[in-house]
């Protein structure tokens, strides 16, 4: 293979061979600006070096004929004892990595050509200082040697000299800092500093490639997501130098403001000085506006450059520069980060402007970055005191008085006031809780607990594994990691977009987007109307539907505000919580025919009035509504709280009591995640689902009477072999008849076995929706509740793989099971109606690959609407 390309060969689009900085760096060389010259060594250069161990063949030949191409067109040699060429080794990989890997200037400066630099500077000063320089990156990046070593020796000379700063040294000195530094070189490694100026720049690449797996880089990647295996090319590159005198310098710039999106002139330039005096802070920079006094003819082609790139790019562009004595010099461009209300805005400003079209804006945001735009935030310029950290489990900012109990947190909230809901873990029981509180922090369990789903659900704030901290329900407080002890009714805020717990009250502020999404927003706003503008767009591209998983009226009404087509989700042993607990626990402790008959018929109507309400909020829109699906275990009392209860009334336990520990202990399972739950509850319990279907096939018919217009859907859970679809369905099928409505009936797809026999288990669905938590716990055979604190992070660290399976749909294993579904659930059946509702309907990534294969809809929590209807359209482009 080529392993390395002039600038003059590459392009922009070569970003997974030249990286980012190369690729743009050819690209300008190629838009005619003014790029010193230079060549990219591949990224599969690095690849192959990382892998095998050592240079791979061939690229050590080919370097040495660029080299001296370079050579030959600046008419200097590399370190050449009169007059050198001195050149930078710079990392750039695919994604940018700021300050991750490593860089190193003035490559080619020795004893002797640190002579002829200064000849030919005309400064002493700046030879030196170059060199010295020289050999601390060097000394740092190569030979890993700490840089604090180096950083001590030029403190010490200048407290020897009694000045404060670096501009304050003069040729003597730092020929002197030289010698120290040759000195710190030879004592750190046992060998010289490398004077001879290839083998400096060979040992530069190999520390440039080896910086790929340097532990911060690894970890940097983790964080955003970057593929491990990219490995990062190699530019080398003419010096140009900023710090030769007052008349040089160097800068950034924006082409727009990366905060708000606003055009204009915006960076910093630091005068007599290279790049990493820039980054290190070591003097202030002046905004990049001073430069039209320091050097007029530099800042106006400054900003010739920058319309050209931005007309280029039809994009915001980033720029590094260097000013040598007056001419101006490019030394990187890239398409610049922002934020996510930048993104949006600049996106639609771009289409004013007729740089780009709607498609593209779509394109060009993220349902991250609108989510991001979603959430309440704390003010980060409060002061505020962190205690601990969490994972973010659910975002937003929430600010209140910590409450133990979830009766409690009724309570206090019934009272106005606003609290955070402190649990170890929360359980279905917390509903009352979660409801009621701002925000919800447990000290156990991962992104896919309890806590974690519901308070996605209800966009709730949510913190939870916050395992530094000691939960004490008992004496209703937990104690942080530092000794602070926080009591009931102490403040405290959590920040469920970083895991952030903090004491007392941080400031927030409300998210205008959401409002405009309520409907209640202000649409005068540039960032809304960008989003208003961007998502109508999006929703006229995608082909998927976006429905919502709720529960409850208010949640689907909101649903819909936010633009969900129906509900994919309703759950309803979310209905079966609170007074209602103990008709259930009637039904389960029933001993005869009409016990359970009577235990029904207490809740039927009360189902029948919650479809209502729900259908009525959904209105001309489908409605899929799930039988009952957890173990029944999870709606008796704790097995241990009641054992002891019954321990200590002795004699006087009630004998309802006696009879619910015999019905908990019956009931108990291992393994409850593959217990009796689901269709097999709808088999073994006799009349459960049939009261359920019968309250569904009521509330269709009251919203009809009324002049309605319910289309219900009924989903069964579970289902893992057609034979027990078949049973229910038939049941359903009677009942819907009697009452004199219709309704889909379809299944979920949530059991391996249920994805493999699909074409079977069509003969009787009329939809599938896939419930991909369970379909991805069972894949995987990993613990829902468990696996996520108990080891996920090791899981990442010994990247088996980049993000949590639960986060986002494991492609090749859950995913390769869904293809296999759709293909043979439409060989079957062609019309079916192809759906998912586990977690993974919100999520971007899982989003597309949603549409790739061909599902109509994608359902997720309500605040996740919008993400999934963006998502969709950008999947559709
Ligand atoms: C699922 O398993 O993906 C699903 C939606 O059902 P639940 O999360 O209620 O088990
Ligand atoms: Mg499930």
């Amino acid at each position: 293979p080529k392993y390395v390309y002039d600038f003059t060969e590459g392009n922009k689009d070569l970003k997974d061979l030249l990286g980012g900085k190369g690729a743009n760096l050819a690209e300008m060389t190629n838009l005619g600006l003014p790029v010193p010259p230079g060549f990219t060594i591949t990224a599969e250069a690095c690849r192959r070096y990382l892998e095998d161990g050592g240079v791979p063949e061939g690229l050590s030949d080919e370097v040495e004929t660029h080299l001296v191409a370079l050579e030959k067109g600046m008419g200097k040699r590399l370190g050449a004892a009169d007059d050198p060429l001195l050149v930078s080794v710079r990392s750039g990989a695919k994604y940018s990595m700021p300050g991750m890997m490593e860089t190193v200037l003035n490559i080619g400066l020795n004893d002797e050509s640190v002579q002829g630099l200064a000849k030919q500077a005309g400064e002493e000063r700046f030879a030196w200082d170059s060199y010295r320089r020289l050999i601390q990156m060097f000394g740092k990046t190569v030979l890993g040697i700490d840089g604090e070593l180096f950083e001590g020796a030029i403190d010490d000379a200048k407290r020897h000299k009694g000045v404060d700063s670096d501009l304050d040294l003069d040729a003597a000195d730092f020929q002197r800092l030289v010698e120290t530094y040759k000195g710190i070189v030879r004592e750190q490694t046992g060998s010289d500093f490398p004077s001879d100026p290839r083998e400096q720049m060979r040992l530069a690449v190999e520390a440039v490639f080896e910086s790929w797996n340097a532990p911060r880089a690894i970890i940097y990647r983790r964080q955003e997501r970057i593929p491990t295996d990219l490995g990062t090319a190699v530019n080398i590159v003419a010096m140009v130098f900023g710090n030769l005198g007052m008349e040089s310098g160097t800068g950034v710039a924006f082409t727009r403001d990366p905060g708000s999106g606003q055009q204009g002139v915006y960076g910093d330039y630091l005068q007599n000085a290279q790049g990493e005096d820039v980054v290190a802070g070591i003097r202030n920079t002046v905004p990049l506006q001073e430069l039209e006094q320091i050097d007029p003819a530099s800042y106006r082609q400054l900003l010739d450059i920058m319309k050209t790139l931005e007309n280029h790019y039809r994009d915001l562009c980033d720029i590094e520069f260097t000013i040598e004595r007056g001419k101006l010099w490019m030394l990187q461009t890239r398409v610049g980060k922002r934020t996510a209300a930048a993104a949006f805005r600049i996106a639609v400003q771009l289409v004013d402007q007729g740089l780009i079209d709607l498609d593209e804006a779509v394109s060009r945001v993220t349902g991250d970055q609108l989510a991001q735009l979603m959430f309440p935030r704390f003010d980060l310029s409060a002061d505020r005191r962190r205690i601990a950290k969490g994972m973010n489990a659910s975002p937003g900012a929430a600010v209140g008085k910590a409450v133990f109990s979830s009766e409690y947190a009724k309570e206090m909230a019934g009272r106005g006031e606003d609290v955070i809901l402190v649990r170890r873990e929360t359980t279905p029981d917390d509903l009352v809780g979660m409801i009621a509180a701002q925000g919800v922090l447990t000290s156990r369990g991962g992104k896919t607990s309890h806590a974690a789903v519901v308070a996605r659900g209800m966009g709730k704030t949510c913190v939870c594994g916050a395992e530094e901290l000691e939960v004490d329900a008992q004496e209703r407080c937990f104690t942080a990691p530092d000794g602070v002890v926080v009591n009931e009714g102490d403040v405290i805020s959590i920040d469920g977009t970083t895991g952030e717990v903090y004491l007392g009250e941080v400031p927030v502020m409300a998210s205008p987007v959401v409002e405009y999404f309520e409907g209640t927003g202000d649409r005068g706003d540039e960032l809304v109307e960008a989003v208003h503008r961007i998502m109508n767009h999006a929703d006229e591209r995608r082909r998927m539907e976006v429905r919502a998983n709720a529960d409850n009226p208010d949640d689907a009404a909101r649903a819909r505000r936010f633009g969900a087509r129906g509900i994919g989700l309703c759950r309803t042993e979310h209905m079966f919580l609170g007074d209602r607990r103990r008709l259930v626990e009637d039904l389960i402790l029933a001993s005869s025919k009409d016990e359970r008959r009577a235990a029904l018929d207490a809740l039927e109507p009360l189902q029948k009035s919650d479809f209502a309400g729900i259908l009525a909020a959904m209105d001309g829109l489908p409605v899929t509504i799930r039988l009952i699906d957890p173990p029944l275990h999870e709606f008796l009392p704790d097995l241990t709280a009641l054992s002891v209860k019954i321990a200590l009334a002795g004699d006087t336990a009630s004998s309802r009591d006696r009879g619910l520990l015999e019905a908990v202990k019956r009931l108990h399972e291992q393994n409850p995640m593959l217990g009796l739950r689901g269709v097999r509850l709808g088999l073994v319990i006799p009349g459960l689902f049939a009261m359920q279907v019968r309250a569904i096939a009521e509330a269709v018919a009251e919203r009809r009477a009324a002049g309605g217009d319910p289309r219900a859907e009924i989903m069964i859970p579970l289902v893992s072999a057609v034979q027990e679809l078949e049973g229910v369905r038939d049941e359903a099928e009677r009942i819907l008849a009697e009452v004199g409505v219709e309704a889909l009936i379809g299944t979920m797809i949530e059991v391996p076995r249920a994805a493999l026999t699909a074409g079977q288990i069509a003969e009787a669905a009329d939809f599938f929706s896939f419930g991909t938590n369970d379909l991805t716990q069972m894949t995987w055979g990993f613990s829902r509740d468990d696996v996520e604190a108990a080891f996920f992070s090791r899981y990442l660290d010994l990247g088996i793989f980049g993000v949590s399976p639960f986060e986002t749909l494991d492609r090749s294993g859950v995913g390769r099971l869904m293809t296999i579904a759709v293909e043979e659930g439409r060989a079957t059946r062609p019309g079916i109606k192809l759906g998912i509702c586990g977690e993974h309907g919100g999520d971007p990534e899982s989003v597309h690959f949603c549409h790739e294969i061909g599902l109509d809809y994608v359902s997720c929590s309500p605040f996740r609407v919008p993400v999934a209807r963006l998502e969709a359209g950008r999947a559709a482009l």
